[in-house]
């Protein structure tokens, strides 16, 4: 490639951080600025929960949920809540590749890549799905399996949206409850005895994950780790200054 032309394409597609969509030359996704903002970060690395991955004064391992371990790069605030609202809900699918490898790399850092053995993702619902276009979970989870070759699966789906050719008597009888989200009738040996990573756009202490996570759970999951592009603290006392 000539040289005009690589300065032609740096132009045309600059590569951009993730977190403050500042123009970097091609290779990293986070800018200097926003290195520091990384739960990877060496100097924050040692304070953070290994466990829940918030910081260990955020720490949320004290409050019951259904997944082991959870994992996120950066919290979400300021420049990352920008950010994490771009690719949830103003197309900004060109995020999901730089956000699934600050992911990954948090993964990696944790030694957790070898104990999963398949990819999926919290399921939007029908209507929701088709005014957005796309669910930004299931772009993640697509991400981060191109990237590290996992496998990547539909495992679940929203059950307001039932799908009409479904037995849903078959799939009542062998689970008790369910709640929000159920799993494709096919897919029950996809999860039985399998340790899944689950993806969102957010972790919080909130319903959503641990639903999604308690369903595989009870179809027989041996683990259930759950990772999204960022975490919400509980109490922030002053975001503005967190930015
Ligand atoms: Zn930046
Ligand atoms: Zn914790």
């Amino acid at each position: 490639m000539t040289a005009l032309r690589e300065r032609m394409i740096r132009i045309f597609y600059p590569n951009r951080c993730v977190i403050c969509d500042r123009a970097l030359p091609p290779g990293p996704v986070v800018c200097e600025d926003c290195t520091p903002k990384l739960l990877t970060y060496p100097k924050g690395r040692k304070a953070v929960c290994p466990i829940c991955g918030f910081k260990e004064k955020d720490c949320t391992c004290g409050k019951w949920r259904y997944y082991d371990r959870s994992v996120f790069p950066v919290y979400f605030e300021g420049d990352m809540r920008r950010s994490v609202h771009a690719f949830k809900f103003n197309g900004r699918l060109d995020k999901a590749k730089p956000l699934a490898a600050l992911i990954i790399d948090v993964l990696h850092q944790r030694d957790m890549l070898p104990g999963i053995d398949c990819i999926t993702y919290v399921p939007m619902g029908k209507n929701r799905l088709r005014k957005r276009g796309y669910n930004q979970a299931q772009q993640l989870a697509h991400a981060i399996g191109k990237e590290t070759g996992l496998p990547v699966d539909d495992l679940l789906y929203k059950c307001q949206d039932t799908p009409s050719q479904h037995d849903q008597n078959a799939i009542r009888r062998q689970g008790n409850l369910l709640g929000v989200y159920e799993p494709y009738p096919d897919k029950l040996d996809a999860i039985n005895g399998k340790r899944i990573l689950l993806t969102d756009d957010i972790i919080t202490t909130g319903a959503t994950l641990n639903e999604a996570a308690k369903t595989l759970l009870i179809f027989g999951a041996k683990t259930v780790y759950v990772c999204a592009a960022a975490g919400r603290r509980r109490q922030i006392q002053n975001p503005k200054a967190s930015s």
